[in-house]
């Protein structure tokens, strides 16, 4: 066995989507875009089910496609980019609802209920400040006041999104809290289900909760959500020991050198597995309690450890990179970045296991 070991617990997962569930008196959906952060939507879909989810998130019409054959007709899954250009037949054929985010998708929108002879269902998502996705204040203002604005579309939940709500004190919460309001307050929209907090958004209490939050990082144990249940277990497999004398060099620019005789385990995990170069500055992997210091670079494949201390770091044995001891928002401080990037940055060549969900 070569391959690193990945180990994801759905029960962890499960357990993390009922907590937040709990601080919500609304709806709690579920976003499981990018492969549910890299963990297999298709494993971690149908548990959260099971846990009672029933409203699921995708970015893309085809993960929302992808994720309808996993789930069965039940759930309902709302897609984030709307309904793009040509993705007419995905959303209707798999039953998906678009959260429509300018005039142009709601146009697309009209004309595919037309062609249903049907209401279809969908969402609006409106920008509040962050200006990224969504209808602007005059854009909702234009399509409220045409007309024949929303004929032929039954509106499942109008929405939007939190720039800073993992920052509490940030005052661009309160600031889209205003906005959402305001927007929100059209007579049309007065029985429309809202939302507006993802897992930030619970976590800011019950002013952002509205009817339906939307966690996601949260569910797979990452912050801003610090008392969720830890949900990965990486581990990777010591490939060769050898000893090094003071002064010889280690890996890749020979950026590393022994100031004194040193044994160096080589692992079989590098950035191809998203252990992300910028790592090289030091990390620490575990064998059981005891650490090993990173040394030198992280190759594509391979990652070199101190294991001076370790005399049970021997070929073939597995050390540990991500578990109860070092969380993926730990890793992420290390390489510069977010839990969130750790997550999804998780290749597709671990022999992946899944733990409970039955
Ligand atoms: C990704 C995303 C979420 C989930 O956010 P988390 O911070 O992972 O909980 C919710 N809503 C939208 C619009 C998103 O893009």
């Amino acid at each position: 066995m070569a391959a690193a070991r990945l180990t994801i617990d759905l029960d962890a997962i499960a357990a993390n989507w009922r907590a937040l569930a709990a601080m919500n008196r609304g709806e709690t959906g579920a976003v499981v875009k990018a492969d549910a952060y890299g963990l297999g939507a298709a494993r971690v879909a149908p548990a959260l089910m099971a846990a009672g989810t029933r409203s699921f998130f995708v970015a893309l019409a085809e993960e929302g496609a992808a994720l309808r054959a996993a789930l069965g007709p039940l759930p309902r899954i709302f897609v984030f980019s709307g309904l793009m250009p040509g993705e007419a037949p995905l959303i209707r054929a798999a039953n998906l609802i678009p959260l429509l985010n300018s005039q142009a998708q709601v146009d697309e929108a009209k004309a595919l209920a037309a062609a249903l002879g049907g209401p279809l269902s969908v969402g609006l998502q409106l920008d509040t400040g962050m200006n990224r996705l969504g209808m602007e204040p005059p854009d909702l203002s234009a399509l409220l006041s045409a007309p024949d604005g929303l004929a032929g579309l039954d509106l499942a939940l109008v929405m939007s999104h939190l720039a800073c709500a993992d920052e509490p004190d940030h005052p661009m919460n309160a600031a889209q809290r205003e906005a959402f309001l305001a927007m929100t307050a059209h007579p049309a929209l007065s029985r429309v289900p809202r939302s507006l907090g993802a897992t930030g958004g619970v976590l800011l209490g019950p002013d952002f909760h509205f009817d339906m939050t939307r966690p996601g990082v949260g569910l797979y144990g990452g912050l801003p959500f610090a008392e969720a249940r830890p949900v990965i277990t990486l581990e990777a497999p010591i490939v060769q020991v050898r000893e090094v004398a003071e002064g010889e060099v280690v890996g890749y620019g020979a950026a590393w050198r022994a100031d004194a005789p040193r044994r160096i385990a080589t692992i079989s995990v590098g950035y191809a597995d998203g252990l992300h170069r910028a790592l090289s500055a030091g990390f620490t992997a575990w064998l059981g309690a005891a650490p090993l210091p990173s040394a030198g670079r992280v190759s594509m494949d391979l990652i070199t450890l101190d294991v001076t201390q370790c005399p049970e770091a021997r070929e073939g044995a597995f050390v540990t990179l991500l578990g109860p001891g070092q969380g993926v928002d730990d890793l992420a401080a290390k390489a510069g970045t977010i839990g969130y990037e750790i997550l999804t940055s998780l290749g597709a060549r671990y022999a992946r296991r899944y733990t409970g969900g039955d």
